[in-house]
């Protein structure tokens, strides 16, 4: 695994907005970058679970983060939009946006898939970050050196039987990351990435190999050296690239 130190309060006055914050690596990832000083904007479908997470930053920084309950599954545009002005009044610029959340859904053949869990899956996985990303570009572009982190996934960049709509819609989020990413190159500075954190112990990774003893899997927190390095003034010079945590070797990117 990658490893990197990045300084103490790296993150202080920056502002970043984690959806699927309630749970797995989304919640490691807030509860890490809180530590470095980020104020965080905690998206999830689980207000209880959101608070708890809420509770736990509280005690590391005070003050710094805000909880949104949002089910992706059932959220309209104009959610998204009522979620953005709420947000422009607190918070002008923003500074960071994981799209970290999504659903598993079935492991069937195509032939069998459901037709209403594949909507839903697209409503979660693909259609959440496409909204978000509109609605909240504007405030994103008000930051001199935002991040834009799309979590993906291996069957994102290589198909596999089975994985059905869950598969599908990572390689979808590859083409919004690259489509984007080619469209702000010139006009903004948001450095814009997809991450592979390849197989991590959390629930949707139990769901995903239920005979697999979890011990084998590397925790969310052994990830985190590559999410520092990616926020860092460090990582500035990644842009439009489908990184894997596993191997991540910033090396491979030419610093401007
Ligand atoms: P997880 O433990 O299942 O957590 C998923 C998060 O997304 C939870 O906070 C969940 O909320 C939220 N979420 C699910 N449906 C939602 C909805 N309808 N509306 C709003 N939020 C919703 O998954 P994870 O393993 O941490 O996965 C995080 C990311 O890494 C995902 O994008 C996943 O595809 C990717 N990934 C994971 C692995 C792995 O081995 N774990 C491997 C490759 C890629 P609740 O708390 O309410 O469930």
């Amino acid at each position: 695994m990658f490893t990197f130190t990045p300084a103490e309060n790296y993150l202080d006055n920056k502002t970043i907005l984690i959806t699927g914050a309630s749970d797995g690596i989304g919640k490691t990832t807030a509860l890490t970058l809180a530590r470095f000083g980020a104020n965080l904007i905690l998206l999830g479908r689980d207000q209880e679970k959101l608070e708890g997470v809420y509770d736990e930053i509280e005690a590391i920084s005070p003050g710094k983060a805000v909880i949104h309950p949002m089910d992706f599954a059932n959220a309209s545009f104009e959610d998204y939009k009522t979620l953005a002005s709420s947000l422009d009044e607190h918070f002008p610029q923003l500074d960071g946006l994981i799209h970290n959340a999504a659903l598993l859904g079935a492991r069937t053949p195509i032939e069998f898939y459901p037709e209403q869990e594949w909507d839903r899956l697209m409503q979660v996985n693909v259609n959440a970050p496409f909204y978000l990303t509109k609605v909240l570009l504007p405030a994103l572009t008000r930051s001199d050196d935002a991040r834009v982190l799309f979590i993906s996934s291996s069957v994102g960049r290589q198909g596999r039987a089975h994985w059905g709509g869950y598969a599908v819609s990572k390689f979808a989020l590859e083409g919004l990351m690259q489509t984007l990413a080619d469209e702000v190159c010139n006009t903004t500075s948001i450095k814009i990435n997809s991450l592979n954190p390849g197989g991590t112990r959390t629930a949707m990774r139990r769901a995903a190999y239920p005979a697999e003893d979890p011990s084998t899997q590397p925790a969310a927190d052994e990830l985190m050296p590559v999410y520092h390095y990616l926020f860092s003034a460090q990582g500035g010079h990644i842009h439009g690239q489908a990184l894997n945590a596993r191997d991540f070797d910033p090396s491979e990117f030419q610093a401007k």
